[in-house]
């Protein structure tokens, strides 16, 4: 079965790695066309993986999905190359290895929140905002509120701080305007 490139629709690649995952191989390709890097599964038909969205209805797993899902909550946020990638990669074989054949979307959803919280902060509030569904700001600013409050002065090593200077400076104006 012919494998197309997921970018340019190609169907020529070839395999640079390839591991089992739970009853599953997963390989990794590239495209001889465009050079892009993919991924795929192979997998029992019976064994494939659902997605129990928040209405019960299910839809197959898609990985794109997921990855233009994550890519848009760190659009211009300056994360290495790969990064996204790596991540996405890391949570489905998660999900594989769970050997579950049907996963809710909210555990998908807390899976890619908990790893965002620990990469990139604006990247975190802005799938959590999508994701968990902020219907107002004061939601939204709660959220905020915790990740400033758990994350006092000097951000991790390698974390990007929070707020740029600015923006910390412009808050203020706002805070003491409400006052
Ligand atoms: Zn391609």
């Amino acid at each position: 079965m012919p494998v197309q490139c997921p970018y340019c629709g190609d169907s020529e690649s070839k395999v640079i790695d390839s591991r089992s995952v739970g009853d599953g191989i997963r390989r990794r390709r590239q495209c001889l066309s465009c050079g892009t890097r993919f991924t795929t599964y192979e997998r029992l038909q019976s064994k494939n993986l659902f997605v129990i969205k928040k209405d019960s209805r299910r839809e197959e797993f898609n990985r794109d999905k997921l990855l233009g899902g994550i890519r848009k909550a760190c659009e211009k946020r300056p994360l290495p190359t790969g990064t996204i990638d790596k991540l996405v990669d890391n949570i489905e074989t998660e999900l594989y290895r769970l050997g579950k054949g049907e996963i809710p979307s909210s555990s998908i959803g807390d899976m890619v929140i908990e790893r965002l919280e620990e990469l990139d902060h604006i990247a975190y509030i802005r799938f959590a905002s999508v994701y968990r569904e902020f219907t107002d700001i004061t939601a939204l600013k709660e959220a905020v509120d915790t990740l400033v409050d758990t994350n006092t002065e000097a951000p991790p090593p390698g974390q990007l701080p929070l707020l740029s200077q600015e923006e910390l400076v412009h808050l203020g104006q706002r805070r003491r305007r409400q006052k």
